[in-house]
């Protein structure tokens, strides 16, 4: 009986644990790396392959071996990857069950690429909030396909549907080539508009484009000439809309399934499958075949967050990966360590996320400065809050009322709340101390410009820009780098104007996951250097160094947190400092094991 880490490994984020049994291996996270991708990619503009990521995934460490372990991966992948590699199929998944703690990218992103029989287990909430994630998400990649997945073509299928388009685009003399075809791979939110604004001003574009969709599935592609299209220049738009939008049709996210089996050319609806998922609750026992597996909550900056203990063959392994012993629900921290070291844990596996910092304001602290920074604002008062940080929004909900104020989201943190709905305390969507902005579209009108959005557009409670820029007094806008648009030349906040930006910028120290994009370092200033000199061409005051709630526990928490679980043996995961954690509990009995990415630990036991 072993376990092997396969990420978290020196590394924040990327947690890959494997229980490896006499005859059962179960998985606890299975999160995107990104130290790996930083080093290789630099999103959005530089992302892994689409159709056959899998080999050079592997290659570059970002994924486990397969040939390592058979049956990790779903066989399309695999199968899409057997003309580079020799990786085998398996009908038996490697792992029976993956526990994923919460719902952060670095805990389950690549979950996706898991065997389609894996089951998956998540909290309820975790589930909603994927859910949402997914619907949000503009991009259309594999590891989107969490809850549901699509078979990817093979290379014989890619084939045949690059000849279909090109005889369409060779039909209608229109360049076709290696280059456009690629378009089909990456896709584009641009082209998706295009065709929606086509769609607007003429319904039977819409049916054009289902023909020719549906054309290059194998029905017709003589429908165009038909329908009198003369125009070359719309018919170009048509296309390239449709090539954009060849993704989502074949990843499912656009087309049906049985469009989807026509580029398959089979006929049953056997393309797509939904993971078969569990849902875990607070510390009610999970009995597997040979594990039983206790899942605690723990306090963290997402809701529904989970740390577990594994009863395995009289051993027990104890997994706290991310927790924070202050903040929100830190009950629910300091009951799951009381359980923990009730149990007499064998190995411990913890996270050490922050192995240089304890300094931690509190709340009253926090939501005082906030205030005197809102009280300065002459006019509109901005926070920048990222989407993965639950509480830090419901505590900006709380400041608002206190402030007597509105707090102003956007309809991606709409779906959020709407996800969350009301539980932990949290506002609903129809809070009357919400507004849910509206933008203008292409068209310079307030309608939604995808199909999700629509829900919140019809809301009572929704506010034009417009309509902000004539109120801005009376609300705190959820906003930042990424809606600078947005801000300067749609809400135009008046000078002296408040920017605030509740959380740790590249300058002030480690960097924290759930920040921002996982973008590269030196993208990340640039970022914070573009903000500064938008809000200085406009005259809006940056309160910078506010104090910020951490969704780590501190250094000596963690240690406080071990000290008192303690355990025979415990393994520090999700940090980049193992040894330093080490020395800080050289006084104690408690064994110290580093961990190897991919090396087995054999476990002894408790005798
Ligand atoms: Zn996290």
């Amino acid at each position: 009986m072993h376990i092997i880490l396969e990420g978290g490994v020196h590394e924040i984020g990327g947690n890959k644990l494997f229980i490896i049994g006499k005859k059962e291996r179960i998985g606890i996270d299975f999160g995107r790396s990104f130290s790996v991708e930083k080093r290789f990619y630099s999103r959005p503009f530089m992302r892994p392959p689409k159709w056959n990521p899998l080999p050079v995934l592997v290659d570059i460490g970002y994924l486990p071996n397969p040939k390592s372990y058979e049956g990790l991966y779903r066989n399309d992948l695999i199968e899409a990857s057997r003309s580079v590699r020799d990786y085998n199929l398996s009908k038996e998944p490697f792992l029976s069950h993956l526990f994923i703690s919460h719902a952060h990218s670095d805990h389950y992103g690549s979950a996706a690429y898991l065997h389609e029989l894996t089951n998956i287990c998540v909290g309820r909430k975790t589930k909603d909030l994927l859910e949402a994630y997914e619907e949000i998400s503009s991009k259309i990649t594999i590891e989107n396909e969490f809850l549901k997945y699509k078979k990817i073509p093979t290379n014989e299928e890619l084939r045949s549907l690059k000849e279909r388009i090109s005889e369409i685009f060779r039909e209608y003399k229109l360049t076709f080539n290696d280059e456009i075809f690629e378009k089909i791979i990456s896709g584009s939110e641009e082209a998706r508009k295009a065709i929606n604004k086509e769609i607007k001003k003429d319904q039977s574009v819409k049916e054009i484009f289902e023909k020719i969709r549906d054309g290059v599935i194998g029905v017709t592609n003589s429908v165009l000439k038909k329908r009198n299209i003369e125009s070359k220049e719309l018919l170009k738009k048509i296309i390239s809309s449709f090539v954009a939008n060849l993704e989502r049709i074949i990843f499912g996210s656009f087309g049906s399934d049985e469009i989807y089996s026509k580029i398959k050319g089979e006929k049953e609806k056997i393309s797509s499958g939904e993971r078969s998922l569990k849902i875990i609750e607070d510390e009610k026992l999970i009995k597997l075949e040979e594990f039983e597996v206790l899942p605690l909550r723990v306090s963290h900056q997402v809701v529904d967050s989970y740390a577990f203990i594994v009863y395995a063959n009289g051993k027990k392994i104890g997994y706290i990966s991310d927790f924070r012993w202050h903040g929100d629900e830190v009950e629910k921290t300091t009951k799951c360590i009381e359980r923990m070291s009730k149990e007499k844990i064998d190995y411990l596996l913890i996270e050490f996320t922050r192995a240089h910092e304890d300094y931690e304001p509190t709340r009253e602290q926090v939501i005082e400065r906030e205030i005197q920074a809102i009280k300065r604002s002459k006019g509109l008062t901005i926070v920048d809050v990222p989407l993965s940080n639950n509480w830090e929004l419901n505590l900006q909900y709380q400041i608002a009322k206190l402030t007597n104020k509105y707090l102003c989201i956007s309809p991606k943190f709409a779906r959020i709340l709407k996800a969350i709905d009301g539980s932990y305390g949290f506002p609903k969507v129809e809070d009357k101390n919400i507004l849910i902005y509206k933008d203008k579209n292409s068209e310079g009108d307030y309608s939604p410009d995808r199909k999700w959005e629509e829900f919140f557009f019809n809301l009572k409670n929704t506010i034009t820009t417009e309509e902000i820029h004539k109120n801005q007094g009376d609300i705190i806008f959820i906003g930042g780098y990424f809606d600078v648009n947005r801000i300067f030349s749609e809400i135009r906040p008046v000078p002296g104007s408040v920017y605030i930006r509740p959380f740790r910028t590249y300058e002030e120290g480690s960097l924290e996951e759930e920040d921002i994009l996982p973008e590269i370092e030196a993208e990340r200033l640039a970022s914070l250097v573009r903000m500064e000199q938008w809000l200085r061409v406009y005259n809006l005051f940056w309160e910078t160094k506010m104090p910020y709630i951490s969704g780590h526990a501190t250094s000596s928490d963690v240690i406080r947190a071990v000290k008192e679980i303690n355990p025979k043996n415990v393994i520090p995961i999700h940090t980049e400092h193992p040894k330093y954690f080490a020395s800080l509990l050289r006084d104690t009995n408690i064994n110290v094991i580093i961990p190897e990415k991919g090396k087995e630990i054999l476990l002894t036991g408790r005798k």
